[in-house]
């Protein structure tokens, strides 16, 4: 099967762009898998991972929320955010996490819950793309 281009973009930068030959994507209905030659659609994603198969090798982005249409010959995805596995910073998002679990445990008038909730949600995606990344590499995932 010929492969299907995906476009990966952000208000900031153009994340990713290549042909590839599979992707999942985290739907809010729940994981899309697309194939080239999917029929078009267009969807909301939530934070989560997205993986995506090019001839042997696979990896993974973490994205936090956003669009993806699938036209006959391309995917474009606008994310709020996208980072592939390689260009997370693991340090970073353990301390994203850690400030988002401080402040949903001790709740106060000037914390939005709702905030910190969506804060630990792409943290936890970061983190677990990055080790994910690391797991596929051999090398251990916790450093
Ligand atoms: P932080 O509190 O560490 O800024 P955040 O979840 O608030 O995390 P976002 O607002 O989602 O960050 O993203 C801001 C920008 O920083 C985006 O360009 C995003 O791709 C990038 N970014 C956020 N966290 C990381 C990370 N751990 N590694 C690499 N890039 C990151």
């Amino acid at each position: 099967m010929s492969p299907i281009r995906l476009d990966i973009v952000t208000a900031e930068r153009l994340v990713y762009s290549e042909d590839v030959d599979l992707v999942v994507a985290p739907g809010v209905e729940g994981e899309l898998g697309i194939l080239p030659q999917h029929t078009p659609l267009m969807t909301t994603l939530e934070a989560g991972e997205m993986m995506v198969r090019r001839g042997v090798e696979e990896f993974s982005l973490a994205i936090s929320g956003g669009f993806l249409e699938i036209r006959p010959n391309r995917i474009i995805v606008l994310a709020d955010s996208a980072e592939r596995d390689d260009e997370i910073d693991l340090a970073r998002a353990e301390e994203a996490q850690r400030r988002a679990r401080q402040r949903i445990e001790s709740p106060s008038a000037d914390i939005d819950a709702a905030r910190a909730e969506a804060a630990l949600r792409r943290s936890l995606v970061r983190l677990k793309v990055a080790q994910k990344r690391r797991r596929r590499r051999g090398e251990n995932p916790q450093v």
